[in-house]
């Protein structure tokens, strides 16, 4: 066992933390504020191959392994957690699935556009009554002719509003349940029938696009299959496995954030004379909250060395999003209580990685759900 990054490992984690510091440090605060989402830093990402990171670079990814994904997210969460996530959901959500569904012409298509940054991808998977139940799905598909009708709406849809493909997962049979479901390439931008509805306004990640995606009559291709009739379910829960590490990866970056935030804080504010780093309270909250970092690191660490080796990885990445996103939501409450009141307020971003870090316990997956899928995995 080796606890040593690779050079490449290394690499990727000084360029990404470059880059973070010098571009997105600065603008973070105005993404949050005016709920902007960071159209010149998704283009500059897609430049330095991080919007398909663990994708091969016959298809426009970086041909990088699934640690180097999870540090590229963990560096641009610690500065902006809404990048972090539009960067998440096109790797894993939008990219991860056609790569590993797709078949030839749909990889040049459409993977290589998303991979490459050139197009911006989402998963359609969540419902009005679809949420932690997935297999509920009513947005229906039906073949006619050489195009799939699809009848419906999505909702909750990170990047929706800004993307140019969808991974849209679809009923073409009510009675087959979960066997009737399939997965659809949606082209956005050429879709007679397709429009984005509502845009959320929201607690956290305000930079990030969150849409409500409606199909009337859509029409959409009948080789937009991603892989057969059927494949639907599988598509969906395989590809939740692996967004479940950049969540746990955004989570970690918030939670450092936290951390590092606190620390430059308590060695600077005095009281009673001195330092309040000096004070074994502080010190103390400091000492747990950098343990529960590292561990959730290695629980991540340990689920992408997994997929990168194609062995069985389901309970450990739902082990690796639950304690970091548990963690990130822990970490920062404390960081707040090292700042005192001047964490409560807007002017030190703890009080913003406060709030984004909550979304991380509750999408792709809930915490309650990925204790779900972690005590199967040990009772059966
Ligand atoms: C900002 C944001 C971005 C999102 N991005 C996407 C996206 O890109 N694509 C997409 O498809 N979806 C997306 N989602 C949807 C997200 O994945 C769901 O919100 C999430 O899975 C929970 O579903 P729900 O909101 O319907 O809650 P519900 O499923 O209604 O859950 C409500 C509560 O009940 C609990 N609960 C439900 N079932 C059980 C059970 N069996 N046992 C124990 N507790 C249970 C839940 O844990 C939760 O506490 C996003 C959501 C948000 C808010």
């Amino acid at each position: 066992m080796e606890f040593q990054l690779t050079e490449e490992q290394k690499m990727i984690q000084d360029m990404v933390r470059n880059f973070a510091s010098k571009e997105l440090k600065p603008l973070a605060e105005k993404i949050d504020k005016e709920h902007y989402f960071p159209k010149e830093i998704v283009a500059k990402l897609g430049d330095l191959g991080l919007m398909g990171v663990a994708i091969p670079d016959q298809y426009g990814g970086a041909g990088m392994d699934n640690i180097c994904y999870s540090i590229a997210i963990e560096e641009i969460s610690r500065y902006c957690a809404s990048t972090g996530v539009i960067m998440s959901v096109n790797n894993s959500l939008a990219c991860d699935p056609v790569y590993r569904f797709g078949n030839e012409e749909q990889k040049k298509k459409y993977l290589t556009p998303m991979a490459s940054g050139k197009k911006l991808g989402c998963l359609g998977l969540t419902e009005p009554n679809a949420g932690s139940d997935a297999s509920n799905i009513s947005t229906t598909a039906k073949l006619v002719g050489d195009e799939w009708i699809v009848n419906g709406a999505k909702l909750f849809i990170t990047n929706g509003g800004e993307a140019n493909t969808g991974v849209i997962i679809v009923q073409t049979d009510k009675t087959l349940k979960t066997k009737g479901l399939a997965a659809l390439i949606v082209d956005f931008d050429n879709t007679p029938g397709f429009k984005v509805g509502k845009l959320e306004s929201k607690l956290g990640i305000r930079g990030s696009s969150t849409a409500e995606l409606i199909f009337e009559d859509a029409r959409v291709p009948k080789e937009n299959l991603l892989g057969n009739v059927g494949d639907g379910f599988k598509v969906a829960l395989s590809t939740l496995d692996g967004g479940r590490i950049g969540i746990a990866s955004q989570a970690l970056g918030i939670a450092r954030g936290a951390l590092e935030e606190s620390i430059e804080f308590a060695k600077n504010r005095v009281q009673f004379g001195k330092p309040i780093a000096d004070l074994q309270a502080i010190q103390w909250m400091i000492a747990d909250m950098a343990t529960r970092i590292d561990a959730s690191r290695l629980l991540i660490w340990r689920a992408a060395y997994l997929k990168d080796k194609k062995q069985p990885y389901s309970s450990e990445s739902a082990m690796a999003k639950l304690y970091a996103s548990e963690t990130a939501m822990w970490v920062t409450t404390k960081a707040i209580q090292v700042h005192g009141g001047y964490g409560y307020t807007t002017e030190y971003p703890v009080e913003r990685y406060f709030r984004d870090a909550k979304i991380t316990e509750i999408y792709e997956g809930t915490s309650e759900v990925m204790r779900i899928v972690i005590s199967r995995n040990y009772l059966k």
